[in-house]
């Protein structure tokens, strides 16, 4: 038997105790993670250091304090989210029970991206200890040592039977995939997938497939472009570019282009100095296989800003691209990486078809200081989320689901909705063995007089 079908047999058999229901058990396996991040923060940030470059404060900002404050919500809501949820009847069961009850969906694979590796592993991780399940976690390995961290920390916080972690990269993600789970939660591109889909659908397993895509940025020409690019600038260079959120290319009119040049480019000085290689909040590409994909992007395009590069510790500089045509190497597929290119349109409705014709992103933002411009986006096109204005926040936000369409995902997650999600929503109805009399008319014979017709 593999090591990976040990650890689904190992998590199936404790499921089956039953362990993992009780709301007692929930909460402390909740409180045990949140210790964990807690205490082991400094363990948890040097490990990130190693892996993607990250201070110690990017750490805390962008992913524990986050999962703390999920954990946090969790904790408050869970009686009440796991409580039967009473709902409307109709004439026949007028004097039933009848509600829903959230249960426990069984074994669910985690399938973690490098990225934001805590967020997105153990974010999902909170949604399916909270629903009752247990859960193989298995993290990314191309973060190296943040995979190792987890791999000896939640055993020693966590029931390591409810949720084994198991390491590995291709053949052993593939491998755990010919298991069979209650549900599969993967984050990662969209090409991958496809191909969890298609290995959970032997099964017949349900998929939360969170992914990426170009998300784009529109700029109308009336908005206050300073502040515009200042947001616009922190989304798309925070963690190097390599955010699945992050605003992938800007559109913009002509008349513009030169002044979002200039203020984005005031906004990376401010942000990370003349010089952002020795700049401790700028981050690195994540290997060297992702640098030279990033910077094959840039080969026929014009570089407004930045260009600076240097394989041996993969720092590309921010760089923004003017200019850009829809057939440029970097218009055809996700970037994820500090390149931002600017593509001109001739207003709202040429940015519109501009991104109707594409896939159906994660985000779109568009920055506008006219309600009628920001309803019309909102109205004609579609996207996981759509922000006015803004960049990035809404991940923070746990009352919106989180989640993809079409390409960019299926299926979402965030507080109550990470719970529903790995949960099985039962429809139950109880009815008394009395009062058979008002049944009758829906026995055959099914005579006219009977159904009072
Ligand atoms: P990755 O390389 O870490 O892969 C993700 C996971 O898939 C890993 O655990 C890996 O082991 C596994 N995997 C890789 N190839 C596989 C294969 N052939 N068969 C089975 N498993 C395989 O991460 P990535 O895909 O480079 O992540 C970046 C992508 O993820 C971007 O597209 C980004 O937009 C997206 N993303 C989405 C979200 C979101 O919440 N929607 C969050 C982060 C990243």
């Amino acid at each position: 038997m593999s090591r990976e079908q040990k650890a689904v047999e190992c998590a199936r058999k404790a499921f089956q105790t039953g362990r993992s229901k009780p709301l007692e058990h929930r909460m402390r396996q909740l409180r045990n993670l949140l210790r964990l991040l807690v205490e082991r923060k400094e363990e948890i940030a040097e490990a990130m250091k190693k892996d993607i470059y990250r201070s110690e404060v990017g750490v805390q900002l962008y992913e524990t304090l986050g999962l703390e404050a999920e954990i946090d919500l969790t904790m408050k809501k869970l009686s009440e989210w796991a409580a039967p949820r009473p709902v409307g009847k109709n004439i026949m069961t007028i004097s039933d029970t009848v509600y829903i009850q959230p249960e426990p969906l069984g074994v669910v694979l985690i399938i973690g991206a490098w990225n934001y590796p805590w967020a997105v592993t153990i974010q999902p991780l909170i949604g399916a200890i909270a629903a009752g399940n247990a859960a193989v976690v298995k993290p990314s390995e191309v973060c190296v040592h943040t995979s190792k961290v987890m791999e000896d920390l939640l055993p020693l916080y966590l029931d390591k039977e409810l949720y084994p972690v198991v390491t590995g990269g291709v053949s052993e993600t593939q491998e755990l995939l010919r298991q069979r789970f209650d549900h599969v939660f993967y984050t990662g591109n969209s090409v991958v997938g496809k191909l969890v889909m298609a290995a959970a659908a032997k099964h017949l397993t349900p998929v939360t497939l969170e992914l990426g895509g170009k998300s784009p940025c529109y700029i109308d020409k009336n908005c206050d472009i300073p502040v515009a690019c200042r947001r616009i600038t922190w989304g798309k260079y925070s963690n190097c570019g390599q955010t699945c959120i992050a605003p992938d290319y800007i559109l913009c009119e002509p008349s513009i282009q030169d002044r979002v040049l200039e203020e984005i480019k005031k906004s990376i000085k401010a942000f990370y100095t003349e010089d952002p290689k020795t700049c401790p909040d700028y981050g690195r590409i994540i290997n060297q296989r992702h640098f030279k994909r990033v910077m094959a992007m840039t080969e026929d395009s014009t570089i407004a800003i930045g260009g600076e590069h240097d394989e041996s510790t993969c720092y590309i500089a921010p760089t923004v691209l003017k200019d850009v045509k829809r057939s440029s190497k970097v218009m055809q597929e996700e970037i994820f990486g500090p390149l931002l290119p600017i593509l001109t349109v001739a207003g709202v409705d040429e940015a519109i078809s501009f991104i109707n014709k594409g896939e159906k992103p994660l985000a779109l933002y568009v920055f506008s200081p006219d309600d009628k411009v920001i309803k019309k986006v909102i109205a004609e096109t579609s996207s996981g989320a759509v922000l006015a204005n803004d960049c990035l926040v809404h991940y923070s936000v746990s009352a919106l689901p989180f989640g993809g369409v079409g390409n960019s995902g299926m299926g979402s997650y965030h507080g109550k909705f990470s719970f529903d999600n790995l949960s099985h929503l039962r429809s139950c109805l109880i009815k008394k063995l009395k009062m058979e009399g008002v049944n009758d008319m829906r026995y055959p014979p099914h005579t006219a007089k009977k159904l009072g017709w």
